[in-house]
C-alpha cells in the first residue's frame, strides 16, 4: 500500500524518556499491523495520549488535550482515541477519564501496553469502550517492535520501576517494583540496533546503579555497562539516571576506563539541605553529595554533570533553599531541571502539614534559575575554541542551512557543516558559547 492510503497514527508523549519509549514501542506495534505515523491529529484515524502524573502540570495538558478531541471525534466517529501511560495508573483515574470523556475508546496502564493491539481488535470488531489497568508489574516483554525516533540515536531501557520510595515521588506506585533485563537481552538489542546504523545509546532507569538486583546470576551495572562497551560498532554509551546513594566507585572507574562511555552523568540531588533530603527519603546529605561530585570531577576531568532540583519541598526553610543555592554554586552544574513541588496525591509528602506558598516556591525558583543558568553558561564558554567530537543528529532547529548534534557530555552544539554528515560523528571547533548550546563550523 502507498504510505497516503495507510492509516494513520498521531500519538503524543508527556514525560520522561521511559514514556518516549513506550510511544516507540506504540508506534513498532501500530507499525506492525499497517499503520504509518502523522503530525496532524486531523488526519489520523488512532490517536494515542502517552501520560505522566510526575507533576501536577503534566496532568492538566493531557486534560486540556482530551477535551479538544471532542470535535475530532463529532467529525469522525471512527477515529479511535486511546489515553495510556502512568496517570492511567493512579487510583481512579483511569474510570475519570472514562466519563468525563466519554468520546475515549481505549485506556490502559503501564504494565499491559503490549496489548494494545488486542484493545485496539475489541474496539474495532465490538465497538466497546476498553478499560484496562493492571496494578502489579507483569513479566518484562522482550522482543516486542519498536518504531525509534531518531536514527543516530537510540533508548534502551535496562530496568523498569524503582524501589526507593521518595516522599514526593508517584513514580514506584505507577510503574511498579524494580525489575532488571537480562544483561544478555540488553545486549542484543543493541547490537541489532548498531548493525542498522545507531551510534548512540542511552541505557534507561529509575535507578540504574542498582540494575541486576534480583537476576541469577547477579550482575551489577558496572559489569553491564563494562559488556556493552565492548560492542564493536557502539559509539557512544550513556545512561540515566543515577541515584547518588547508589552510584558505585565501580561505575565512576567504568566511565573513566570505558572507550564508549561518554564523560557524562546526571544525578539528580533534589535539594541542597541535609535536613531536607532526610524528609525526601533519599537517603544521602549534602556532605554525601559533594565528596561524591568530587570524586567523579577528580577521575573523570572533563566530565559534564547535571541534575534535577525541587523547590518548595513542604517545611523549605529560607535557610534550606539557600543551602541548595550554596550547593548549585560550588559544584557548577552543566545543567539542572527545576521544579516546583507538586502535591501528588497517595505520597507521604501530599500529607505533610508545612506545605510552602505558592508565592514563595515561584520566588525560589527564580532565584534558583538564575544561579543555574549563571553556571551553565560558565561551563559553555570553557568550550570556546576548543575541537569537540559531534554526533549529527540532523538540521538545526532554527536555521536548516546548519547542522545540529551534541558532544559526548552532551552539548548541543549548532554548527556550519556537510549534511552527509548526518548520522555521523564530525569534529568541530567551538566558536561561540550561548547560554543553552554552542555555536561552531566542522572541520575537516
Ligand atoms: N528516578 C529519577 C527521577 C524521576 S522523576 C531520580 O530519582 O532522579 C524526575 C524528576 O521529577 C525528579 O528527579 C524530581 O526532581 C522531579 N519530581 C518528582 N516528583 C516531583 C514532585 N512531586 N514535584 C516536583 N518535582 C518532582
Ligand atoms: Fe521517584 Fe525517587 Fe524513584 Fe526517582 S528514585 S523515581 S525520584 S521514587
Amino acid at each position: 500500500m502507498i504510505q497516503e492510503q495507510m492509516p494513520k497514527y498521531y500519538i503524543e508523549t508527556w514525560g520522561c524518556q521511559m514514556n518516549e519509549e513506550d510511544s516507540e514501542k506504540l508506534a513498532g506495534m501500530l507499525k506492525n499491523i499497517g499503520y504509518t505515523d502523522t503530525l496532524n491529529r486531523e488526519e489520523a484515524s488512532i490517536i494515542i495520549f502517552n501520560t505522566c502524573c510526575v507533576r501536577e502540570n503534566a496532568e492538566l495538558k493531557v486534560f486540556g488535550n482530551l477535551g479538544t478531541l471532542r470535535k475530532l471525534k463529532e467529525k469522525n466517529p471512527d477515529l479511535v482515541i486511546a489515553v495510556c501511560g502512568c496517570m492511567m495508573q493512579q487510583k481512579g483515574m483511569a474510570e475519570d477519564i472514562v466519563r468525563r470523556f466519554p468520546y475515549v475508546d481505549i485506556v490502559f496502564g503501564t504494565h499491559n501496553a503490549y496489548k494494545f493491539p488486542e484493545y485496539l481488535n475489541r474496539v474495532k470488531q465490538e465497538n466497546v469502550v476498553v478499560k484496562e489497568i493492571m496494578d502489579k508489574e507483569t513479566e518484562i516483554i522482550e522482543g516486542m517492535p519498536i518504531e525509534r525516533k531518531s536514527d543516530a540515536k537510540a533508548y534502551v531501557t535496562i530496568m523498569y520501576g524503582c524501589n526507593n520510595f521518595c516522599t514526593y515521588c508517584v513514580v514506584p506506585y505507577v510503574r511498579g517494583r524494580e525489575r532488571s533485563r537480562k544483561p544478555e537481552d540488553i545486549e542484543n538489542e543493541i547490537i541489532e540496533l548498531v548493525n542498522e546504523g545507531y551510534k548512540e545509546i542511552t541505557l534507561l532507569g529509575q535507578n540504574v546503579n542498582s540494575y541486576g538486583k534480583g537476576l541469577d546470576p547477579e550482575i551489577t551495572f558496572a559489569d553491564l555497562l563494562k559488556r556493552i562497551d565492548k560492542i564493536p560498532g557502539l559509539e557512544r554509551l550513556r545512561f540515566m539516571t543515577s541515584h547518588p546513594k547508589d552510584l558505585s566507585e565501580d561505575v565512576i572507574k567504568a566511565i573513566k576506563e570505558g572507550t564508549k562511555i561518554c564523560e557524562q552523568i546526571h544525578l539528580p540531588v533534589q535539594s541542597g539541605s541535609s535536613r531536607i533530603l532526610k524528609i525526601m527519603n533519599r537517603k544521602y546529605t549534602r556532605e554525601d553529595y559533594l565528596n561524591l561530585i568530587r570524586k567523579i570531577k577528580k577521575e573523570i576531568p572533563d566530565v559534564a554533570i547535571s541534575t534535577d532540583i525541587i523547590v518548595g519541598f513542604p517545611g523549605e526553610t529560607e535557610e534550606d533553599f539557600e543551602e541548595t543555592l550554596s550547593l548549585v554554586k560550588e559544584v557548577e552544574f552543566d545543567s539542572a531541571y527545576t521544579f516546583i513541588y507538586s502535591r501528588r496525591k497517595y505520597t507521604p509528602a501530599d500529607k505533610m502539614e508545612d506545605q510552602i506558598d505558592d508565592s514563595v516556591k515561584h520566588e525560589r525558583f527564580n532565584r534558583l534559575i538564575e544561579v543555574i543558568n549563571e553556571a551553565s553558561a560558565k561551563k559553555n564558554k570553557e568550550y570556546e575554541g576548543k575541537v569537540v567530537e559531534v554526533l549529527v543528529e540532523g538540521e538545526s532547529k532554527n536555521d536548516s542551512t546548519r547542522l545540529m548534534g551534541r558532544t559526548r557530555t552532551g552539548k548541543l552544539v549548532n554548527f556550519a557543516g556537510d549534511k552527509e554528515s548526518i548520522g555521523s560523528l564530525v569534529n568541530v571547533k567551538i566558536t561561540k558559547a550561548q547560554s543553552f548550546s554552542l555555536n561552531g563550523e566542522e572541520i575537516k
